[in-house]
């Protein structure tokens, strides 16, 4: 990684000759970019630099929507892993998890376990357990404020395996029960 004075006068010059090599990652805006983006130059005591994109995103930047330094094509390597990543999480936003396992999950996608769990943690900063608890959470939350179901036919709707794990996912995540959450909207 160079240093950020290195950093910061190629992208002041928008020196294509380090596309790829580092991003620039914007705190006011929480936007990361390639050192050639088009847009406005931002506040150099604003930016911070980051070895790749994944580190930015690890970081909490968002990419930017100008340079799309997420599918740059300088880097087949992220590339390919983005797109097993991108495939997992399809597969568990469409349920994935809340029938099957991790370890089937992986083999459908033709990797290991481990090699899956890695690649979570390095480019989402969570398990796959983990993204598929939130996303049933998600959909629990949607359903709870937008319809009058019964919490038994909610869990299941959501991808909860019992009454009794949406309960305790629910608390874990919000400190109270889905059933405050429905009282206090009816209220
Ligand atoms: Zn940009």
């Amino acid at each position: 990684m160079f240093d950020f004075d290195t950093c910061n006068e190629a992208r002041l010059r928008r020196d294509p000759a380090y596309d790829g090599l580092f991003f620039t990652a914007v705190r006011t805006t929480g936007i990361y970019c390639r050192p050639v983006c088009p847009v406005k130059h931002p506040l150099t005591k604003n930016v911070s630099y980051y070895p790749s994109a994944a580190a930015a995103e690890r970081a909490g930047y968002r990419p930017c929507l100008r340079c799309r330094p997420e599918t740059a094509p300088f880097c087949p390597a992220w590339k390919g892993t983005r797109t097993t990543v991108e495939r997992a999480l399809k597969m568990i936003e469409s349920g994935a998890l809340d029938s099957g396992s991790v370890h089937e999950l992986a083999a459908s996608l033709g990797i290991g376990t481990r090699h899956l769990s890695r690649l979570f943690a390095r480019h989402i900063g969570a398990s796959p357990v983990q993204m598929a608890q939130t996303l049933r959470i998600g959909r629990a939350k949607r359903l709870l404020d937008e319809t009058n179901f019964h919490l038994s036919e909610i869990a299941f709707q959501a991808g909860f395996g019992s009454i009794r794990s949406f309960n305790a996912a629910f608390l874990t995540l919000y400190g109270r029960p889905p059933s405050s959450i429905r009282r206090q909207r009816i209220l």
